[in-house]
């Protein structure tokens, strides 16, 4: 998989602790980050095709991505 993509990353050099909140309201600050990332779409599908469990991945949350993948199996099938 190509990962080029995280040399252009918003988060890097931030404090990874920002990008692991411990619920869905402490992830607003990494929601922020990300919505000015260059990089949020190519981010958010490695997330996706790596099932990473944690933390937040192009602006999404675990909660928000288990929601996508959801969403995509209900269109494929
Ligand atoms: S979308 Fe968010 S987590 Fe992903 S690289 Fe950009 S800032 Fe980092």
């Amino acid at each position: 998989m190509d990962n080029s993509w995280s040399a252009r990353a918003a988060c890097h050099g931030l404090d990874p602790r920002i990008f692991f909140p411990a619920d869905d309201d402490e992830a607003s600050l990494a929601k922020a980050v990300c919505d000015s990332c260059p990089v949020r779409e190519p981010c958010l599908e490695y997330a996706l095709g790596e099932r990473e469990r944690e933390g937040v991945w192009g602006g999404c949350t675990e909660g928000e991505r288990r929601r996508i993948v959801r969403r995509r199996r209900r269109a494929a099938s």
